[in-house]
């Protein structure tokens, strides 16, 4: 699913905090928002989530213009920092969960529910603990499980807010992996948000760097390390002190 950003501004109140943003994802990348904390990239991923309303601007997906349309209508999955998985749930249970609530009419069985869910967990190799609750599983895996639920659905765009933000360095690694894996193998598009350039860098098929709520440069991760648009990329990226 492409995804097309047109004119978007977004103000708070008096201050404005996305100044024209134009943007062209192409279908099946996995697209990184790298900046500084305050330079709106969470803003404009819940815009794109659907979650969010801007002052200004049109999104389409494929084609399709979804401004106007609620999240539940956009069909996307969201990864939040923070694990936001069902304490009182398995494992199982917790990837289950979107597709136990769909409308009966588009509800899966049960036995395909069993089916897909045991296909994700096999593919977020964690077959094995799918009848533990989440207070049992590590950081890691929590966040493997919240990958799965959000998959579970088939969204045409999956959203990441600082996926990995609360994990430790290691771990961090690790899950960026994941991503880079589960993308390649599902073929879905992504946009994740992080103030990490390392992050950004190692893992994105195009890195959009953005600062005080514009776009300063959008490109493949080679093309920004070896032409940063700005002072301020050059300096973001830490290249210069
Ligand atoms: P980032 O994700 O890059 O840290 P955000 O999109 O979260 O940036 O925030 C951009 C700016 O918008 C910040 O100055 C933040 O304080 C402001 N902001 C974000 N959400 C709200 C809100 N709901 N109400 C008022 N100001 C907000």
């Amino acid at each position: 699913m492409s995804i097309h950003i047109e004119g978007i501004n977004k103000s708070f109140g008096k201050t404005q905090v996305l100044h024209d943003i134009n943007l062209d994802l192409p279908s099946g990348q996995l697209v990184g928002l790298l900046g500084p904390s305050g330079s709106g990239k969470t803003t404009l991923l819940r815009i794109i989530a659907g979650l969010e309303h801007a002052n200004s601007g049109r999104i389409s997906f494929n084609g399709n213009d979804v401004t106007d349309l609620h999240a539940r209508d956009r069909q996307v999955g969201f990864v939040f920092q923070n694990y936001a998985l069902f304490r009182h749930m398995t494992v199982f249970e917790n990837i289950a969960f979107g597709l136990s609530i769909l409308p009966k009419a588009q509800r899966p069985s049960k036995k395909d529910i069993k089916q897909k869910v045991d296909q994700l967990l096999e593919m977020i190799q964690l077959s094995q603990v799918a009848q533990r609750f989440p207070a049992q599983l590590s950081g890691g895996q929590r966040q493997r499980v919240a990958f799965a639920r959000s998959l579970a659905v088939e969204p045409r765009v999956l959203l990441l807010d600082e996926p990995f933000g609360a994990l430790d360095a290691q771990v961090r690694k690790e899950l960026r992996r994941w991503l880079r894996r589960l993308h390649d193998e599902l073929h879905f598009t992504s946009v994740f948000v992080t103030h990490d350039q390392e992050e950004a860098m190692d893992v994105s098929d195009q890195v959009v760097v953005m600062s005080q709520g514009k776009v300063e440069q959008i490109g493949t991760p080679d093309a920004i390390w070896e032409e940063p648009a700005s002072r301020f990329v050059l300096e973001f990226l830490g290249e210069v002190n």
